[in-house]
């Protein structure tokens, strides 16, 4: 296990004591955390190492890969706030609306139907991650521009994805919350950029990663500074799943007993099959997961990227009410039930 030494500076330190605490480790990062200066050092340095760091320093050390992830930096669970949406409050947060922008009407119609049938934050690509080069690419700045309507309209902070480091200042300028794809989970110069922003950050996790590799990539945002990072499952690589691809709800229990960040669950890629959307949803609920990301189109038929898997918005309305159903008995206290 990778041991780290995370050193909470307290009362703050200058310039010159950060450097010197920084020199004695050979990979380390200063981090201000709500105005406490954190260093976290690659290793195990005892305070005898450190002998010009102040007695009313606390230094802890940190079995894990993913250091500031993890719990035994931080017990209490995150919320992360999206405008004033809190995920991770236990109450599960709805996350929708159509796979990338594809037309001023389009995103206007499915938000504000979302936004009246019950949503928190509405989702829409305007840089796509294609397989092919010939695929619909998104709208870019149009389709940031569009879903910054679609805000007005609707009332619906929104999450969009950014695919390179060079388009966050512009995405940032736009969105509520940005998205790192499945794709670019391990695109650090993309995972540090992001982590230069206070923009709250949706982590997907990559088809071929374990849950451990995940959360470091989670820690390269971290790492800059940024704590608002929300994780995605979306489905992982199995050749033995009926369709190819395996929503893994057990990585719910999992990262919730690794880390303090919320979890949500995205049945929309993780089954790639609109049918298989609603009930995925239900389970991914029970399983605890912090909430929900849905890929919903007003004419799914015509959706431009990921049509197999686009719910309509009235089987979203359905879907919502048996979602609404179950959180209420999901948080029944049984002994006064
Ligand atoms: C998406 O959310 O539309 C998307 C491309 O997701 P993923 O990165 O999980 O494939
Ligand atoms: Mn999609």
């Amino acid at each position: 296990m990778a041991t780290t030494t995370v050193i909470e500076c307290s009362p703050p330190v200058s310039q010159q004591d950060i450097e010197e605490i920084l020199r004695t480790f050979s990979y380390s990062k200063h981090i201000v955390r709500n105005g406490k200066h954190f260093i976290i050092g690659n290793g195990k340095i005892s305070r005898k190492e450190l002998p010009f760091i102040h007695d009313s320093f606390t230094l802890k050390y940190v079995d894990s890969p993913f250091p500031l992830c993890s719990q035994e930096f931080q017990a209490k669970k995150s919320v992360v706030k999206v405008r004033d949406i809190e995920i991770g409050n236990g109450s599960p947060v709805i996350i929708a609306g159509p796979c990338s922008v594809e037309s001023r009407e389009q995103i206007l119609t499915i938000s504000t139907n979302l936004a009246a049938a019950g949503c928190h934050i509405l989702r829409g690509g305007a840089f796509k991650p294609r397989t092919s080069p010939y695929s619909f690419q998104g709208l870019g700045h149009d389709g940031l521009k569009l879903l910054a309507e679609a805000r007005e309209m609707s009332g619906l902070p929104f999450v969009t994805e950014v695919l390179t480091p060079v388009d966050v200042e512009l995405v940032a300028g736009y969105a509520d919350m940005l998205q790192i794809g499945a794709r670019n989970m391990q695109n650090f110069a993309l995972l540090r950029e992001v982590g230069r922003t206070k923009k709250p950050v949706l982590l997907k996790r990559a088809p071929w990663a374990d849950v451990v590799t995940w959360l470091q990539a989670a820690e390269y945002i971290l790492a800059e500074g940024n704590f608002e990072v929300v994780l995605c499952e979306r489905g992982i690589a199995a050749t033995q799943a009926s369709s190819g691809r395996h929503l893994d709800l057990a990585a719910v229990h999992k990262v919730q007993n690794l880390s303090h960040l919320p979890m949500i669950v995205d049945p929309s890629h993780g089954t790639g099959d609109r049918r298989l959307v609603g009930p995925m949803a239900l389970a991914s609920l029970e399983a605890g997961c912090d909430g929900l990301m849905l890929e919903v189109h007003h004419q799914p038929e015509t959706s431009l990227s990921d049509k197999e898997q686009a719910i309509s918005l009235e089987d979203y309305d359905g879907m919502l009410k048996k979602i609404k159903l179950l959180n209420s008995q999901m948080f029944v206290d049984p002994i006064k039930a």
